[in-house]
C-alpha cells in the first residue's frame, strides 16, 4: 500500500475505540475484577466479601495447605523460574515425576505436561494435522480446540452438539483425507453436560478417525478416584487415543497435560510448537500438582460433597421454577437469553453479595447468554441456601429477567 494511503496511527486508535464502544453498547464488553486473596467460596473484591459461584476450583484445592506447602518447599529447592523450555534445561525431576504420576492416574502409557490447557490443545491438534487432513469438532467445543484446528490448516467441520449420528454422517462422506481427528470436550465448559463418549468412540472406530477428548472439567470430578469422563465410561487408549486434562481446575494449580501412547507423546515433544517454543512451567507448580493429585485420588469425600451441593442447588432451583439442564455436573447454567438480561441478573446477585459471572456471546451462542453457576467442595450447604435465597429475591424484583425468553 502506498504510504499516502496508509491510515495514520491516530485513526487506528479511533477505529479501535469505536469498536470498543460498539461492544460496550451491546453489553458485550469484558471487564476484570481485582481479587484480594486466595481462591475459595468467599472472595474479597473491591473491599467487599462476596460469596462466589464461578470458579473451576471444583475440589477446593487451590488454597489447600498441603498444596501450598509443596509449592513453597519446591520453590525453596528449585527456585521460581524454569529458565528455559523443556527441551533445553527447563525439564526438572518434578516435571518428570508428575508426568509419570498423571499417566498412571489416567491409565495411559505416557503423559506430557503443557503450560496451559489452551496451549495443550492448540499444540496437539496442530502437531497431528496439516493441510489435506480433516478435523471434526462438536459445535460447542472449547475455543482452544477450534483455534488448534484452524492453526493446523486441516479442513474444519462442525457437527451438531453431542450428536454421534451427525458425526457419523459427516465421517461417512468422502474419506479422502489421510488423517481425520474428532474433537470434543468431555464435560462441556459452558453447559456442563457430558459428551456421549462411548458412542463417539464407536463412530470413530468404525470410520477410522481418532478421538481427542478435552476433559478439563471432568478430571478430578468424575469417576470414583477422579479419573474423569474416560474413567466414568471405562474408556482406554483404544477408544480415546488423545486425552487432555487441565490442572488449573479440579487440581487447583496450573498447567495441563496430554496423555496417550508413547508414539503420540513423542510426536508432541518433537512437533507441538506450543510445547517446544515456550518456557517450562515452574518446577514448584509441578510439585504442588503432585500434592494435589494425591488429594484428588485419596479424598473421595470432596467429590461426594460436590455432588450433594449440586443436588441441593438443583432441588432448590427447581422449587423456584428455574430451568436447568438435566445433568448433575458441577457446572449448572441458567440460560437467560440476551446479554443485557444475563448482565442484569449477575448485577442483581452482586447487590446481594453473590458473585456469578454472566457468560455472553461469543463465548456462548447468540441468544443463550447465561448465569453459569459452578460449585466447589469448599462450599457449604449454607452457601447454597444463601444463593437460592438471593436468586429468589432477584427473581421477585425482576421476574422478566428469569423468564428465559428475553
Ligand atoms: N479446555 C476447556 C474445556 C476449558 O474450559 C479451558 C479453560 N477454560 C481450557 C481448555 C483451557 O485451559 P487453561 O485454562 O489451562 O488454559
Amino acid at each position: 500500500m502506498p504510504a499516502a494511503e496508509r491510515a495514520p496511527a491516530g485513526d487506528w486508535s479511533r477505529a479501535l475505540s469505536e469498536a470498543l464502544r460498539a461492544r460496550a453498547d451491546g453489553q458485550l464488553a469484558r471487564t476484570r475484577l481485582i481479587v484480594e486473596g486466595p481462591q475459595g467460596p468467599r472472595l474479597r473484591i473491591g473491599g467487599r466479601d462476596l460469596l462466589s459461584f464461578c470458579s473451576n476450583d471444583y475440589l477446593g484445592l487451590a488454597n489447600h495447605p498441603r498444596v501450598r506447602e509443596a509449592l513453597a518447599r519446591a520453590a525453596a529447592d528449585f527456585g521460581v523460574g524454569a529458565g528455559a523450555s523443556h527441551l533445553v534445561t527447563g525439564h526438572t525431576r518434578w516435571h518428570e515425576e508428575l508426568e509419570i504420576a498423571l499417566a498412571r492416574f489416567v491409565g495411559r502409557e505416557r503423559a506430557l505436561l503443557f503450560s496451559t490447557g489452551y496451549m495443550a490443545n492448540i499444540g496437539t491438534v496442530s502437531a497431528l494435522l496439516s493441510r489435506g487432513d480433516e478435523v471434526f469438532a462438536d459445535r460447542l467445543v472449547h475455543a482452544s480446540l477450534l483455534d488448534g484446528a484452524r492453526l493446523s490448516g486441516a479442513r474444519l467441520r462442525r457437527y451438531a452438539h453431542a450428536d454421534p449420528e451427525r458425526l457419523d454422517d459427516l465421517l461417512s462422506r468422502d474419506p479422502g483425507a489421510s488423517r481425520r481427528l474428532v474433537l470434543t470436550d468431555g464435560v462441556f465448559s459452558m453447559d456442563g453436560d457430558l459428551a456421549p463418549l462411548p458412542e463417539l468412540a464407536a463412530v470413530c472406530a468404525r470410520r477410522g478417525a481418532w478421538l481427542m477428548v478435552d476433559d478439563a472439567h471432568g478430571l478430578g470430578v468424575l469417576g470414583d478416584r477422579g479419573g474423569g469422563c474416560v474413567a466414568q465410561f471405562g474408556l482406554g487408549t483404544a477408544e480415546v487415543p488423545i486425552l487432555v486434562g487441565t490442572l488449573g481446575k479440579a487440581f487447583g494449580t496450573f498447567g495441563a497435560f496430554v496423555a496417550g501412547d508413547a508414539p503420540l507423546v513423542e510426536t508432541l515433544i518433537q512437533r507441538a510448537r506450543s510445547y517446544i517454543y515456550t518456557t517450562a512451567l515452574p518446577a514448584s507448580v509441578a510439585a504442588a500438582t503432585l500434592a494435589a493429585l494425591a488429594l484428588v485420588e485419596a479424598e473421595s469425600w470432596r467429590r461426594e460433597q460436590l455432588r450433594n451441593l449440586v443436588a441441593r442447588f438443583r432441588r432448590g432451583a427447581h422449587a423456584l421454577g428455574l430451568r436447568l439442564p438435566p445433568h448433575e455436573n458441577p457446572i449448572q447454567p441458567l440460560v437467560l437469553g440476551s446479554a443485557p438480561a444475563a448482565l442484569a441478573a449477575s448485577r442483581s446477585l452482586l447487590d446481594r453479595g453473590i458473585h456469578v459471572a454472566a457468560i455472553r456471546p461469543p463465548t456462548v451462542p447468540e441468544g443463550t447468554a447465561r448465569l453459569r453457576f459452578s460449585f466447589s467442595a469448599a462450599h457449604g450447604e449454607e452457601d447454597i441456601d444463601r444463593l437460592l435465597e438471593a436468586l429468589a429475591a432477584c427473581r421477585a424484583d425482576e421476574p422478566v429477567l428469569f423468564s428465559g425468553d428475553r
